[in-house]
């Protein structure tokens, strides 16, 4: 792949997932007017939590598989290697602000499902039902469509809605999804990080991803540099995602070589038959994001074809190409 460096000057840089676009604007905006970079981090992805047209993230998330949704998030601040997560939170659009609150305000850094909604009603976060309209009819339809031997139907009605319509050709008719990781350094080379998400889409109740787990969908490290991730969550579990690439950045590496090499062991560690395609390949993507201590910042993701979220102090916020670890994009995504 091509590199795809960017940053350089010892001044606030965000890298984001694609849909932070708006987000590492205003993380860079706060770290200007002098926020922490978790805290600016943290503010730049509520953007994304509280916008009902992204179903992977916040309000308006795509639900569990019981029309649930539940919510991750965590977040990490280097100065002081303090981390907070919530996972399986339900009622919250702000997961990433709750997770802010645990790392803050308490000694412990994950809460889950009940716990951490009661720890969030005990702050004041206000309840809320995060299923919109778009994303029940999302759900219903592919209810309907799952299986020809349970009780439901897709019916014609729901397969011709719009919200419905969108939803086959933005994100193909079955399975994929989404995320916001954002990492910003700020100009005393001081990190931080978070990343929020609905998680795959119509999972398992109670299922968690790797997004609110430090050292897999975020880790920072003041040191160093800090990274996070997006895609096929079990994968960046399994080999740490975060960790690794922050340790290969520890090591020498640049942000996009680190990237591409924690995506080369992921890759190795994928052996189960059905994660590959005929070729031996992954059938899924993951997508990683760094950032050094230099504001140095890149992305890579398995298949070609994917744009990071990139802003620097006194330039545009813009979208750059991921490098990648296969030249083509996967056969097996939706055609738009
Ligand atoms: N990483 C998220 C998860 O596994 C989903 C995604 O980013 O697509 O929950």
């Amino acid at each position: 792949a091509e590199p795809e460096r960017a940053g350089g000057g010892r001044v606030p840089v965000a890298v984001a997932s694609e849909n932070g676009l708006a987000a590492v604007a205003r993380a860079v905006q706060r770290m200007e007017a002098g926020l922490t970079p978790v805290e600016a981090a943290v503010d730049g992805v509520a953007l994304v939590e509280a916008d009902p047209e992204d179903v992977t993230v916040g309000y308006g998330g795509l639900p569990n598989s019981d029309g649930v949704v539940q919510l991750d998030a965590c977040c990490m601040d280097g100065p002081t290697m303090r981390a907070g997560a919530v996972a399986a939170l339900e009622g919250f659009r702000h997961p990433a602000r709750v997770a802010y609150e645990i790392m803050r305000r308490t000694t412990r850094v994950l809460l889950v499902g009940e716990g951490a909604a009661r720890f969030a009603t005990s702050l004041g976060f206000e309840a809320e039902n995060l299923l919109t309209e778009r994303a029940r009819k999302i759900w219903l339809y592919w209810r309907g469509q799952m299986s020809a031997i349970d009780d439901w139907m897709a019916t014609p009605d729901l397969i011709g809605d719009p919200d419905v319509q969108w939803f086959i050709r933005e994100h193909g008719a079955i399975a994929p999804h989404g995320t916001i990781n954002l990492c910003a350094v700020n100009a005393a080379g001081d990190l931080g990080g978070t990343t929020t998400t609905s998680g795959l889409f119509f999972k398992i109740p109670g299922r968690v991803g790797d997004s609110p787990l430090i050292g897999a969908g975020l880790f920072v490290d003041n040191e160093v540099g800090a990274a996070g991730s997006t895609g096929r969550g079990e994968s960046v579990i399994q080999i740490a995602g975060a960790h690794t690439i922050v340790e290969l950045m520890r090591a020498g590496a640049s942000p996009r070589d680190a990237c591409l090499g924690a995506l080369d062991r992921l890759v190795r560690a994928t052996r189960m038959p059905y994660l590959l395609d005929a070729e031996g390949r992954p059938n899924f993507d993951v997508k990683f994001y760094a950032v050094n201590k230099a504001g140095e910042a890149a992305a890579a993701a398995i298949w070609a074809g994917g744009k990071f979220a990139f802003c620097r102090a006194g330039e545009e916020a813009r979208l750059m190409d991921c490098a990648s670890l296969y030249p083509a994009p996967p056969p097996w995504l939706p055609q738009v």
